[in-house]
């Protein structure tokens, strides 16, 4: 690549980090969440409930909300996913997806200084 080309590819990469972190302080503004959202079926112990009995799947599914930095804790959900939560997960996920590009591009942009 020539140096004018080079230079206008770096400005368009500066400009697309611009854009990214735009982006991201507005989702900021909508109170994210950073984790993931599990099931599971559970056996409820009663002697005579369908649980115990051999069947496939146990109570539930019941949801959980495991959180960074490790997603060890997990907050109670219950049967249902609260739609806010799940929208405020989307939220988080789409946070971590703008600043995996961003980082991406600006290794772009420091390989592109070495040349
Ligand atoms: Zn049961």
């Amino acid at each position: 690549m020539e140096v004018n080309k080079i230079n206008d590819f770096k400005i368009n990469l500066s400009n697309a980090i611009e854009a990214i972190e735009h982006q991201r302080i507005i989702l900021m503004s909508r109170d994210p969440i950073f984790g993931f959202i599990t099931s599971k079926y559970v056996k409820c112990g009663k002697k005579n409930c369908k649980c115990t009995k051999g069947e496939k799947f146990g109570h539930g599914p019941y949801y959980y909300l495991r959180l960074e930095p490790d997603y060890k804790y997990k907050k109670y959900l219950g049967k249902k996913i609260p739609g806010s939560i799940k929208e405020r997960v989307e939220v988080g996920r789409t946070i971590k997806e703008l600043e995996k590009r961003e980082e991406k591009i600006k290794n772009l942009i420091s390989r592109l200084n070495e040349l």
